[in-house]
């Protein structure tokens, strides 16, 4: 066995959580195509070998472009299904106990798809997958912020009657789509709701924008966990402060070689954030499109940064500390994770 191959087995074999992952990123060109063919929907690619050829982003907006494109073959209950069964099966072959899922409402509505139908279909594969497998999900219902916060609001309160139903998954807001330009300033009203309705927060700062953004999710909006963050190490006192407070970073290193946010996956700040003692998490973002889930992450973060073993545990270990899971189940799963790190 190569040591690749066992380096992978073990990274495998680490309990963790995926704490960063929007579920529309993990539509893979196959499944757009037969979304599309079942729907009759006519796609600007001839095939699937063109759709995946033009995976090549030159900055977050290039690649938001062709990401909307490839949500408009959702339509039905069981189009939502299929996509998140299919992740949910490969979250689980790379060791994944517990997935906090991300999605954009607000691209299936204003195509005139019903919220119901879009909660419903990713509820029967989630539910399916925690009875069958015992892969244990939630929902982060996400605001794009390129629009306004009214529309928002809008979408908060048009999905609040489905809460009830969906109380086992449904657990929090976050904040995506095209950093730069929408501060989170722009949210502070529509995140003091959700906040009042008990929802936990989270929002994206920092991955584009600068560490300023980080700051304001943080004092403005009261996340508990950024998503990205990297931008923080701009600013050596937020810097410290992340590490103080151990506020979670979920950090995306394919996505970010991919969106050019560093220029080559050697000179990734996970690693100086990781050895700082910040309490960062390894993700996929966008699976589909950034060429790995987040198996693959762990497995290029350690070569291209030389983490060693009991770093890469550490990494599954901050992924459960802070996920939103029970704290009986998030008790388990570091109790196995620091006997798996004893032994190292
Ligand atoms: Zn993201």
């Amino acid at each position: 066995m190569s040591n690749d191959t066992s380096l992978a087995g073990f990274i495998r074999g680490l309990p963790k959580a995926e704490l960063h992952l929007h579920i529309e990123g993990t539509l893979e060109p196959e499944l757009i195509f037969a979304l599309a063919r079942r729907n009759g929907i006519a796609l600007p690619y001839a095939s699937v070998d063109t759709l995946r050829a033009a995976y090549r982003f030159k900055d977050l907006q290039s690649f938001l472009d062709l990401y909307y494109a490839g949500a408009s073959v959702l339509v039905t209950e069981d189009d939502f299904e299929a996509m998140t069964q299919a992740y949910l099966e490969r979250a689980q072959a790379d060791g994944v106990m517990h997935a906090e899922i991300m999605f954009d409402p607000q691209t299936h509505t204003a195509r005139g798809v019903a919220m119901e139908t879009i909660f419903a279909g990713m509820a029967r594969a989630m539910r399916r997958m925690r009875e069958s497998a015992g892969l244990s999900s939630r929902l982060l219902l996400s605001f794009l912020r390129h629009l306004t916060e009214q529309e928002a609001m809008q979408t908060l309160e048009q999905a609040l009657p489905l809460r009830e139903r969906y109380d086992d998954l449904w657990v929090g807001i976050g904040l995506d789509s095209s950093e730069r330009g929408n501060p989170p300033e722009k949210f502070v009203r529509v995140f003091e709701r959700a906040r009042g309705l008990g929802f936990r927060l989270v929002a994206h700062a920092g991955e584009e924008g600068p560490a300023s953004y980080v700051r304001n999710a943080l004092d403005m909006l009261h996340v508990e966990r950024i998503d990205h963050g990297v931008a923080s190490e701009q600013d050596p006192a937020l810097m410290q402060r992340l590490v103080r407070a151990q506020i979670p970073l979920t950090v995306c290193p394919l996505s970010n070689l991919k969106l050019c946010v560093f220029p080559d996956l050697a000179q990734h700040n996970l690693a100086r954030m990781l050895r700082l003692g910040a309490m960062v998490t390894v993700n996929s973002d966008d699976p589909a499109y950034f060429g790995g889930y987040v198996g693959d992450n762990y497995l290029a973060c350690a070569h291209a940064l030389g983490l060693t073993r009991a770093e890469l545990a550490g990494l599954a270990r901050n992924s459960i500390a802070a996920s939103f899971l029970d704290d009986k189940d998030k008790q388990r799963w570091l109790h196995q994770l620091d006997a798996l790190i004893k032994e190292i």
